[in-house]
C-alpha cells in the first residue's frame, strides 16, 4: 500500500513529508494511523540530538491507535480490528521476554526510534503485543486512545512495579501528561496522592482529577515543601516506607525533588526522561534502605488493564489532551518546544 509519513532528515530541520510502498511481512500489520501522541521523548530526538537506534531519516511517534488494514503471513486474525500499538514491543521469544523481562528484550521494537514511528498515514508493527480495542462508547473516540501507548501505560507499569497498594501514598513530581495520568492510576488503585508541578493551572486540573494535595515548589522553598508532605502524610497516617514516588517530570529539578524527598524505606520511581545530569548522594539509598527504579515502556500484557481504567472512566482523558492536524507537526514540535502547549497533543492524520 502506498503511504505517507513525515521524515527526520536530520535533528532539528523540518519534518518532510514522503510517500513510499509498505507491505507487511509476516507476522506483521499495516495500521492505518487514528491519532499519534507527541512525546517528551520525540522532542528529544528532534531537538536535542538523543540519538534514535535506527539512523536518520525515520518517522517518529510511539503513541499511536489504529486499524489493522493490511496483515502478514500468520497475522491474518488482526485485518481489520481496531488496536492500540505498544510503544515497546518485546519480541515474545529470546531470554529476557520468557523470563518476564520484555521492557529490556534485545529485540523490541520501538515505533518511530526501531523502526518508522506513528506520524503517518500508516504504519506497520509486529502483531505481537497489539492491544485489541473493543466497540468505544459515543464519548470515548480511538484517536484519543492514542496517549494509551505511552502516557499512561508507563506510569501504570511504573506503579504496579512500586507495590503501591490502597491506602499507601503516591507522591507525584511533574503532572504534565505521564505524571497527570500516574495520580489518575494511583487514584484508582486507592491511594493518597500528591501532584507536585511548577504550573499551577497543571496542579488546578488535577485538583479535579484525583489529587489529594496539590503543591508548587516555586512558590515554596523545599524544605517547606517536605514539611507539608510529611504533615499529611502523618494526618493519614502513612509511615514513609508506604510512600511511593514518582518522577515524571523527566527535568533535573524534579529529579532533585524527587530524591529528596526519599524517607526510610520509600520507593522512587524514574519515569521521565532528561539527557541533563544531576547531583546527588546516592548514599541516602542505603542509609534510608530506600528503593530506586527505573522504568522503561510498559509490558504489552498490561494494557489490557489501562484500557479497561480509560473505558470505566477511572482514567479521564479528554481535559489532559488536545487534537491537532498531522500536517501541523513542524509547527506543533516548535510549540511544544517552546512550552506553548498546556495538552498532551494528539496528530491526526
Ligand atoms: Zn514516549
Ligand atoms: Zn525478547
Amino acid at each position: 500500500m502506498k503511504i505517507q509519513s513525515w521524515l527526520v532528515t536530520e535533528p532539528n530541520t523540518p519534518m518532510v513529508l514522503e510517500s513510499r510502498e509498505e507491505t507487511p511481512g509476516p507476522l506483521e500489520v499495516l495500521v492505518q494511523v487514528k491519532g499519534c501522541g507527541v512525546c517528551h521523548t520525540d522532542l528529544g530526538f528532534y531537538y536535542d540530538g538523543v540519538p534514535t537506534r535506527h539512523p536518520l531519516p525515520l518517522t517518529l511517534g510511539h503513541e499511536i491507535s489504529g486499524v489493522v488494514v493490511e496483515a502478514g503471513e500468520g497475522a491474518e486474525d488482526w485485518d481489520g480490528k481496531t488496536v492500540i500499538i505498544p510503544a515497546v514491543i518485546p519480541c515474545g521469544k529470546c531470554e529476557a521476554c520468557l523470563s518476564g523481562h520484555g521492557s529490556v528484550c534485545p529485540d523490541q521494537i520501538f515505533p518511530g526510534n526501531d523502526v518508522h514511528g506513528g506520524f503517518a498515514t500508516h504504519v506497520k508493527v509486529p502483531a505481537l503485543g497489539l492491544c485489541p480495542v473493543p466497540e468505544l462508547p459515543s464519548a470515548i473516540a480511538l484517536e484519543d486512545l492514542a496517549v494509551i501507548a505511552d502516557a499512561v501505560s508507563t506510569p501504570y507499569q511504573a506503579v504496579i512495579r512500586s507495590g503501591l497498594s490502597e491506602g499507601e501514598l503516591a507522591i507525584f513530581v511533574g503532572v504534565g501528561g505521564v505524571g497527570g495520568f500516574g495520580v489518575q492510576i494511583a487514584k484508582a488503585f486507592g491511594a493518597h496522592t500528591v501532584a507536585i508541578d511548577v504550573d499551577t493551572q497543571k496542579l488546578e486540573l488535577m485538583k479535579a482529577h484525583g489529587a489529594d494535595l496539590c503543591l508548587d515548589p516555586g512558590a515554596t522553598d523545599f524544605r517547606t515543601m517536605k514539611k507539608e508532605i510529611r504533615a499529611f502524610a502523618k494526618e493519614i497516617g502513612i509511615p514513609t516506607w508506604r510512600w511511593k514516588i514518582f518522577e515524571t517530570s523527566g527535568t533535573p529539578q524534579g529529579q532533585q525533588t524527587a530524591f529528596g524527598l526519599i524517607g526510610h524505606g520509600t520507593h522512587l520511581s524514574v519515569v521521565g526522561f532528561t539527557p541533563k545530569k544531576i547531583e546527588l548522594r546516592l548514599s541516602n539509598l542505603m542509609a534510608f534502605d530506600a528503593t530506586a527504579q527505573g522504568n522503561w515502556g510498559c509490558l504489552p500484557n498490561y494494557y489490557p488493564a489501562v484500557l479497561d481504567l480509560c473505558l470505566q472512566n477511572k482514567i479521564t482523558l479528554a481535559p489532559f489532551i488536545e487534537h491537532r492536524p498531522l500536517s501541523s507537526i513542524n509547527e506543533t514540535f516548535e510549540d511544544l518546544h517552546a512550552h506553548q502547549v498546556e495538552r498532551r497533543v494528539i496528530l491526526i492524520p
